[in-house]
């Protein structure tokens, strides 16, 4: 056996292979060999033997709103980075909005790098943001390390982030794709939107009269359409409608460099289930009904869709109004994601390999970290999840680590307790207790 700081053993290790009985060696933060579960333990080395808990890479959560500085009492560095290593979650990637200043320029990325700095539980990487006026920005945050750039095609919800009409987009999209970029896109066509019926009230089912699925239909079309011109690369944030995914599917076969993401809401909750009222499970585009869910689910099964992020985008209860035209949008799950799709994969006959496959390793390959990132195997950072698949947990939103105890899973029995987070072979997170901040702050991998 070589030289090892730390030996993590485990009956069931989830490796790119499979699962498997094994020993983990770590040294220096990083894995360096997947070893036979009995192999001999080096002079010097710690054991950790987890028994019969599953080991799964930790969770690479590409789209999470830490709005951190300037709306701080909606989440911030230090609770957002707490639920997320609670959650089994070892990297997010912050979205460049709701934060005051937006990561729309390289001296805004650096308030936010400042702000971050030394308060982080897990690592940490941003988005830029792509607006209207920003083009000239772009390469330099680019070259700054952002991770790419997000974009609304319709209002995002908060007036110092506007969005892109069809041509800043085009505009947008061309500049990405002259440095090979990934643009990534908030997908409701506006027009649509001002077409659909707007009564607003308490009824969901207005609600989702409101968001129709062709909105995302027609905006996912435009942007395949742009993407398949320009050769650029192009990522659609949160998908909801499974009418889109045939027009999906289609622009992937032919060779359209386009990936896209769904969410734990939209794979675990239905429309049919949520209460009048109930602003907790308002996020744009919506939750859609029980028939829609079954498409995602047959679609991740598929690969047409990639991966699974939380778009963990909290604000304060007052917020969260009962009225839903004007109830902020955003579901708070960043803490909640692993178990909540886990407990709906399993039904499904879904794995966790499956689950480590959506939520890690693909989601490192979207942002470029998948040499470091996203996998059990030699040469990636010793980032571990430890996962007791069977123990079930009532989610009690007072007790979870985000800032505000607000969330749509609230009262939900869920399947999967983290027992504890692992960040480069450190233990960061264990049974509600957690280290010192030991996250770090990352950037693209040029
Ligand atoms: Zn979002």
């Amino acid at each position: 056996m070589p030289d090892a700081e730390l030996v993590l053993r485990s009956t069931r290790v989830i490796t790119p292979e499979g699962t498997r009985a094994a020993s983990v060696a770590v040294t220096g933060g990083t894995i360096t060999a997947l070893l036979p579960y009995d192999a001999d333990v080096p002079p010097g080395a710690r054991l950790e033997d987890v028994g019969d808990h599953v080991v799964l890479p930790g969770l690479v959560d590409t789209h999470v709103h830490v709005n951190d500085p300037g709306r701080t009492e909606w989440e911030g560095f230090r609770t957002a980075t707490r639920a997320a290593a609670a959650g089994g979650v070892t990297t997010l990637v912050d979205m460049p909005l709701n934060s005051l200043p937006p990561t729309t320029t390289v001296d805004n990325l650096r308030v936010k790098r400042k702000t971050a700095a030394g308060r982080v539980h897990v690592d940490v990487g941003f988005w830029g943001g792509a607006l209207p006026d920003n083009t000239a920005d772009l390469r330099p945050l680019h070259e700054a390390g952002v991770f790419g750039f997000k974009a609304f095609l319709s209002p995002s919800g908060v007036e110092e982030f506007p969005h892109l009409d069809q041509d800043a987009l085009a505009r947008s999209m061309a500049e990405t794709a002259s440095f090979d970029g990934l643009l990534v896109v908030h997908a409701e066509d506006p027009h649509h939107l001002a077409a659909a019926p707007q009564r607003g009230g308490p009824r969901y089912a207005d609600f989702l009269a409101s968001r129709p699925r062709g909105a995302e239909d027609s905006a996912v079309a435009h942007l395949i359409d742009r993407a398949r011109r320009l050769h650029a690369r192009v990522h659609v944030l949160h998908l909801s409608s499974s009418d889109a995914l045939p027009l999906i599917a289609a622009a992937r076969a032919e060779g359209v460099r386009l990936t896209v993401e769904t969410c734990p809401h939209y794979l675990t909750l239905t429309a049919e289930e949520v209460p009048d009222g109930a602003g907790e499970f308002k996020c744009c585009p919506p939750i859609r009904e029980a028939a829609n869910r079954d498409l995602l689910w047959q679609a991740l099964a598929d690969g047409t869709i990639d991966c699974v992020v939380t778009d963990h985008s909290p604000s304060t209860p007052d917020l969260k109004t009962g009225d839903f035209a004007t109830a902020w949008g955003g579901i708070s799950g960043l803490q909640l994601g692993l178990a909540a799709v886990w407990t709906e994969a399993r039904r499904r006959g879904h794995t966790l390999e499956d689950v480590a496959r959506w939520m890690s390793a693909r989601t490192a390959a979207l942002v470029g970290l998948d040499g470091r990132k996203g996998a059990i195997a030699p040469g990636r950072d010793a980032d571990f999840a430890v996962l007791a698949p069977d123990e079930t947990f009532t989610v009690d939103p007072a007790a979870l680590q985000h800032r505000n105890p607000v969330t749509a899973y609230a009262g939900r029995t869920l399947s999967g307790v983290v027992r504890s987070t692992w960040l480069r072979g450190e233990r960061v997170y264990a049974d509600g207790e957690f280290t010192e901040p030991k996250g770090r702050l990352l950037t693209r991998p040029a």
